[in-house]
């Protein structure tokens, strides 16, 4: 078989499983961050960590092998596999690769190994993310006394290692002895059985104790590790008490972390927890641009504005649908222009398009209670009204990838917490009442419609 370049099949083959899924979250959580490099008759699929593997292998491979085949030029004798890592030969980003992120043990106050464009210079700020800006910079300027612990928290692709790493820098530029430990929770988990398995436990712990600064990402990863937020309640302590700062990223407000011992949740949100929201349309084509002429890439502003518009809640996807352009650009010798741009990434578009909206839920869910959208996002707490406005908060989370703060704003500037609170109380009530399951179930079956 000819050697085809993936990166031509690739948008149609995730596209195609994208029209293919009902569960448009698993799309996102799982499906979107794997890659795939094709050599002779071997397509290998690289899956950023074990969960997505574990998901893809036990539901999704089938379909992935059919839509695959499907789309790519011969599919005879096609070999496909699934793999947890990145892919050989790519600079990878760090943040999509947990399991070979750059950490740094910094032992000898060598410079962290950190993703080195990941600094504050190269982060585009606005509304969504100037606080979380602010914070970390204040955070790198006076570590271990400004917040303690400082926690970032918001969904996929936000920026959030970005930020983390920025303050890394920040503070290594300040102050070049810091010993700066970055590690993302699975290294932590993975360095931490090796420990346990060798016995060498004590180093583990040297290593965390050692370190001025430390940093965790993607601290979700512990739900449900016992031995290992046991190790970290004990390491956290150690820092807060010595005034040395520990920074955390999490996909979620940390007091909403599921699978978490109570006292370590408690200590999450000790210091202060910043969120970031999927940025505005103004930042979403400033990002473009900016990593656009970092990749010299001459990208018109109309063309920029038009995925902005289309790719609204994850720049780590607006960066892949830059790549994208770029490689079909290269592939088929053309311009980058509106025209080219629409045509070229047509089929990627249609997934996000369909992207359900807060606007869309809270419109239906007023339908079907025959309510209008102002009861939905306005004050009144009658049972009529108040049960299905929390339904549809419910839903919102369910269905979008919004952050609470972000919904608890669509619903008439409400606080995360009330929201939370809602879809807490609907996923214990569709338990013990069939009619709002069923009145649950109808609505996302119409609102996916
Ligand atoms: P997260 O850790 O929240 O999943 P990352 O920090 O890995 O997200 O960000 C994903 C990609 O998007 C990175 O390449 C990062 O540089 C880029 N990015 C995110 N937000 C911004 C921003 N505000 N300005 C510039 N680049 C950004
Ligand atoms: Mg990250």
């Amino acid at each position: 078989m000819e050697p085809f370049d993936i990166h031509t099949v690739w948008p149609q083959c995730v596209a195609a499983i994208g029209r293919a899924m009902p569960n448009n979250n698993d799309y996102h959580s799982c499906i979107a961050p794997l890659q795939a490099r094709v050599s002779d008759k071997n397509i290998v699929l690289y899956a950023p960590n074990q969960y997505i593997f574990d998901r893809i292998r036990t539901t999704y491979l089938p379909l992935l092998e059919t839509t695959i085949r499907q789309n790519s030029p011969q599919d005879l004798g096609l070999r496909i596999s699934l793999q947890v890592g990145v892919p050989p030969n790519e600079t990878q980003k760090p943040t999509s690769s947990p399991a070979s992120a750059n950490d740094a043990a910094n032992p000898s106050g060598r410079p962290p190994k950190l993703h080195a464009p990941f600094t504050f210079e190269n982060f585009i700020t606005g509304r969504s993310n100037e606080f979380a800006f602010a914070a970390a910079k204040q955070a790198a300027l006076n570590p271990g006394t400004s917040y303690n612990p400082f926690v970032i928290f918001g969904s996929t692709g936000l920026g959030k290692t970005h930020l983390m790493q920025a303050t890394a820098h920040a503070v290594h530029q300040a102050n070049p002895d810091a010993k700066i430990l970055y590690l993302h929770a699975e290294k932590f988990l993975s360095e931490m059985i090796k420990s346990l398995q060798r016995g060498t436990m004590e180093q583990f712990k040297t290593m965390l104790a050692d370190a001025d600064v430390l940093m965790l990402d993607d601290i979700q990863f512990f739900a449900n590790k016992e031995r290992s937020q046991e190790e970290l309640f004990h390491r956290f302590n150690e820092k807060l008490e010595l005034n040395k700062q520990v920074i955390l990223t999490s996909d979620r407000y940390p007091k909403e972390l599921n699978g978490f011992e109570e006292r370590l949740k408690s200590r999450f949100t000790w210091g202060l927890s910043v969120g970031i929201d999927p940025p505005e349309l103004e930042t979403r084509v400033a990002i473009l641009i900016q990593k656009a002429q970092q990749a010299q890439l001459d990208l018109p502003q109309d063309v920029a504005f038009f995925i902005a518009d289309k790719i609204q809640t994850n720049v780590r996807e607006l960066e892949g649908i830059l790549k994208r352009l770029t490689a079909h650009a290269k592939f088929t010798g053309g311009e980058i222009d509106l025209a080219f741009t629409k045509s070229a990434l047509k089929d990627l578009l249609t997934i996000h398009t369909r992207q359900v909206s807060i606007d869309h839920i809270q419109t239906m869910v007023a339908r079907y209670y025959k309510l209008k959208v102002q009861d939905l996002v306005g004050k009144r707490r009658l049972k009529a009204v108040a049960r299905p406005r929390q339904l549809a908060m419910y839903i919102a989370k369910s269905m979008t990838t919004r952050s609470l703060p972000e919904i608890g704003r669509a619903f008439g500037g409400r606080d995360h917490t009330t929201v939370l609170y809602a879809c807490q109380r609907i996923a214990e009530l569709v338990e013990s009442d069939s009619d709002l399951k069923l009145d649950s179930e109808n609505l996302m079956n119409m609102i996916n419609n």
